[in-house]
């Protein structure tokens, strides 16, 4: 199944450290260390890791906005040393930001949605049905005809994930997109990244400190120190509670609970968690 790998790490190093004619014998500070991993289409992975563990750098390596040190990250197939392919690589792989203000750059939700798709010279019918589409996609279309800067966080949010998707990537990189809203915000933004996943069939790559994200993914990936520290199912890496603990991360609540109650099932939800409860309660 190698060819619908969409994105692929092939030990990846990268350190932001200039190098001078004093560092350049000595080890730099690599932000990413000898990363390597595969999204393949229609994968849902969770990266998790505390501040400063390479999560950010990850992400940008996946679209060329950095490039590696050292290794190879390959957008389907195309290294993104690449630099003359560098649109199509952004075309496969889109990617959004912690603060949607600093994604909107139009004056009007649509213009804004547009500005991506224009940016391929499609003809204006297409741009309109993308355009549609992608706000049908992430429940704003009523609001197509407003100002963002109107809107709440989480539409904002909805909105630049809007203009990601007019693009139709095969995969979509969120770096943190719901931590700076409130509640209400977060549960609208995970609904829409759930449903990229689950009705457009888009491989989504979410950065979150939020373990109820996490336990939605297929796939969780802890980041530490710019390596993969674990790499499995939420089941199979939540399971390493005391050390997910001491690199400074939290497990899913019910998790916990059911730990500290002693229970022997893994836990991941609230639901399994009250299963569990039941189930020892009845021995
Ligand atoms: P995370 O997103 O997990 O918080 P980052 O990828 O932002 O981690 O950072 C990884 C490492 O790279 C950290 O040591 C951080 O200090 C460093 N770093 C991140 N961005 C820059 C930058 N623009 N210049 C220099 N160092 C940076
Ligand atoms: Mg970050």
């Amino acid at each position: 199944m190698e060819n619908d790998i969409i994105l692929q790490f092939n030990n990846v190093f990268f350190t932001y450290d200039e190098e001078t004619e004093e560092t350049q014998s000595a080890e730099p500070h690599w932000a990413v260390k000898g990363v390597s991993l595969d999204v393949h289409k229609g994968d849902y992975i969770a990266v998790l890791g505390h501040n400063g563990s390479g999560k950010s750098t990850l992400a940008k390596l996946s679209n060329a906005i950095l490039i590696p040190d050292k290794g190879q990250v390959l957008v389907n197939g195309i290294p993104t040393t690449d630099e003359d392919k560098t649109m199509e690589i952004r075309q496969h792989v889109g990617m959004v930001f912690q603060n949607p203000d600093n994604q909107i750059v139009a004056t009007i939700v649509e213009e804004d949605v547009a500005f991506g798709p224009e940016n391929l010279g499609l003809k204006p019918e297409k741009i309109r049905k993308r355009v549609d589409d992608a706000l049908h996609a992430v429940g704003m279309y009523e609001f197509r005809e407003k100002e963002p800067h109107k809107l709440s966080g989480g539409q904002k949010q909805r909105v630049a994930i809007a203009g990601i998707i007019a693009m139709q990537p095969e995969c979509i990189v969120l770096d943190e997109s719901t931590a700076m809203l409130d509640p209400k915000g977060r549960k609208e933004v995970m609904a829409t990244i759930e449903s990229l996943h689950n009705d457009l069939g888009m491989a989504v790559v979410t950065i979150t400190h939020n373990m109820d994200e996490a336990v939605l993914a297929d796939k969780v990936v802890v980041m530490e120190k710019g390596e993969i520290l674990f790499s499995g199912t939420p089941r199979e890496v939540f399971k390493n509670v005391e050390e997910l603990r001491r690199v400074g991360l939290d497990v899913p609540q019910s998790t916990l609970l059911a730990m500290k109650l002693g229970l022997k099932d893994e836990v991941l939800t609230p639901e399994e968690c009250a299963e569990a409860i039941l189930k020892d309660w009845k021995k």
